[in-house]
């Protein structure tokens, strides 16, 4: 484990697809992780992470980037609509864009800003009650509105259940993007990113498997 070994898979696994060397982004899923980890994974260059909480990522992210320049930090946990404004400043991309208040949030802010990070529209492809993001058979009509409100709408983003094949999921995902004209798909974690890849995931989001396991305070 760690960011060497992971990036070599990754590259292993572009290879395998016939994937170019390099179109596959890695997300190191930094959430948790204590500041040493994730200088450590900065000293070795690596510049793209993803956080799942705003708050915890604003603690954190301005002090790093200080210190190590340019730093690609993207949103992958469930963003509140009072948020929107810090996430957007924070952030260069968002990947749970998933519901109608929330792209109404993002693109009222994008024009006093005059900029909008990317974004990737969260589906819940397993229909989980407890789950966030926008059921498959509604995905159509949430892209298309999205597009309405001119949002830079990347790719679709899911989480599979922890229960189930992930690659079913990962296959639906790369069908309802297919279908929409979508370029990105942010799908894999740390336990099956490579089916993810085989499957034509471009991010990736691997925490623990760069990082070490997470210990969350009690
Ligand atoms: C934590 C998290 C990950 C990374 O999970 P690992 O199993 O540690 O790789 C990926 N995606 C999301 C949305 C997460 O919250």
């Amino acid at each position: 484990m760690g960011l060497a070994e992971i990036r070599a898979r990754v590259a292993a696994a572009e290879e395998k697809a016939g994937r170019a060397p390099g179109s596959v982004k890695l997300i190191a899923i930094s959430k948790v992780q204590p500041d040493e980890r994730v200088r450590a994974v900065l000293a070795d260059g690596h510049r793209l992470f993803g956080e799942n909480k705003v708050q915890e990522a604003a603690g954190k992210w301005p002090g790093f980037r200080e210190a190590y320049g340019e730093i690609s930090v993207h949103l992958v946990g469930p963003l509140q609509s009072n948020k929107t404004k810090q996430a957007m400043e924070l952030f260069d991309a968002i990947h749970s864009l998933d519901r109608e208040k929330l792209a109404r949030k993002i693109a009222d802010q994008a024009q006093a800003m005059g900029r909008c990070p990317d974004l990737f529209v969260q589906v819940n492809s397993g229909a989980e009650e407890q789950k966030a993001g926008v059921l498959p058979e509604d995905t159509d009509a949430f892209v298309e509105l999205c597009r309405g409100m001119d949002l830079p709408v990347m790719g679709l983003m899911c989480i599979p259940p922890v229960d189930e094949e992930p690659s079913l999921h990962f296959a639906l995902l790369a069908k309802i993007a297919a279908r929409n004209g979508l370029e990105g798909l942010s799908m894999g974690m740390s336990g099956d990113f490579e089916s993810a890849i085989a499957l034509g995931a471009t991010h990736v989001r691997v925490g623990s498997a760069i990082f070490g396991e997470r210990t969350y305070a009690r």
